[in-house]
Order: structure tokens, then sequence, then C-alpha cells
């Protein structure tokens, strides 16, 4: 299997790159933030207890969020792999991840993190704010907040991975073309 995590700040291009990666090599995409706002359209408890963070720019709990993912993983028994994205957003994301993998025998393969300065990143939100409807893209303070946020409990992530081996940084800044090349590449590395 191949399972690659794609990481970064908010705004890093990891949805959009994450469609090219599926495409490419047939993954099962899991994005968290997806779920969580699929969720809170069909108005599920889950779906309302996320909203509750997400409108603030803050994570949902581990243990609901571990939770979810590890049942999303569980409805795609015959999957060639998956692309995590938006997952895992703390080191004990991370550790719950690797344990669970480990109890199916499977591992992370590589994680990508996309790099983008700051600047840019608000730049892309405020744009994508536009057409993407989603409130915690709407609002400069909240971003910041997300921002924030990323750097004190996400980017301790890369640690995790760095050590054994398996943290492949990808400069996130060109067109969406030349940044899959650039992950198609670290891919290819990466399996040999
Ligand atoms: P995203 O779509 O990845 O930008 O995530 C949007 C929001 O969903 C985040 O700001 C968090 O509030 C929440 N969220 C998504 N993934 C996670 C996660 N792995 N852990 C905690 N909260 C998350």
């Amino acid at each position: 299997m191949l399972n690659i995590i794609l990481f970064g700040p908010p705004g890093a291009g990891k949805g959009t790159q994450s469609e090219n990666l599926v495409h490419e090599y047939e993954l099962v995409h899991l994005s968290t933030g997806d779920i969580f706002r699929s969720n809170i359209k069909g108005g599920t408890e889950l779906g309302n207890l996320a909203k509750s963070y997400m409108d603030k720019g803050e994570l949902v709990p581990d243990n609901v969020t571990i939770g979810m993912l590890r049942a999303e993983v569980n409805k795609s028994q015959n999957a060639n792999g998956f692309i995590f994205d938006g997952f895992p957003r703390t080191v004990a994301q991370a550790e719950a991840l690797d344990e669970f993998l480990e109890s199916k025998d499977e591992e992370i393969t590589v994680m990508l993190a996309l790099e983008v300065e700051e600047e840019e990143l608000k730049t892309r939100l405020m744009q994508r704010a536009k057409t993407s409807g989603r409130p915690d893209d709407a609002n400069p303070e909240v971003i910041q907040k997300r921002i924030n946020v990323y750097q004190k409990e996400t980017a301790p992530v890369a640690e995790h991975y760095r050590k054994p081996g398996k943290f492949k940084g990808v400069n996130g800044v060109g067109s969406i073309d030349e940044i899959a090349e650039r992950l198609f590449t670290a891919i290819e590395e990466s399996k040999s």
C-alpha cells in the first residue's frame, strides 16, 4: 500500500494536490476537514460538535478526530492506499495513526509537506473565501488563528516523521501542474 500524508499549513494546496495524487495513484482521499464539513451539512451530532471548533479556527479534539479517521479507513477495505489530508494535525494524532496502521501491518510511506510562505497563504485563503463558502476562510482573525494553531500544534508533527526518514519537503509555490510533478517525483523517490 501507498500511504501518503499530505502536510502543510492552511492554504498550502493540500486539497487541490490530493485530487492529482488520487488520479495518478488510485488512492482513497481522506480529508478530515471535508468529512467534518459534510457532517455539518448533514446536521449530525459530530458536525455540530466540529463546527463549534472550526468556526473559531481551533482544532477538533483528538479523541473525536482519531475515532472518525479510524472509522473512515475501515470503510475502505480494499484500498491501494490512502492520502491523509489535514490529518494528523497533532503529535497525538500521528502516534494514534501509526499505531492504527501497524495493527493492520501497514505504515505511512511518506509525509509530503507543501511549503508556502505565510503572506502567500493569507492571500490564497482570502481568495479562496470568494468561492469556497467556508466561514473559516472569510474572517482574517480566524485565518490568523488557524495559522497560529498550525505553527504551535501541527508543525511538530513534521519532526515525528522526519526522525524515521519519512519527511519530504516540497516547494508549494508554482503552477498546479508543476507542484503535482514535484509531488510525483518525491513519491517515486520514497518508493524506491
Ligand atoms: P481543513 O479543511 O483541513 O482546512 O480543516 C478545517 C478545520 O477542520 C480545521 O481548522 C479544524 O477546525 C478542523 N480539522 C480538520 N482536520 C482536523 C484534525 N486532523 N484535527 C483537528 N481538527 C481538524
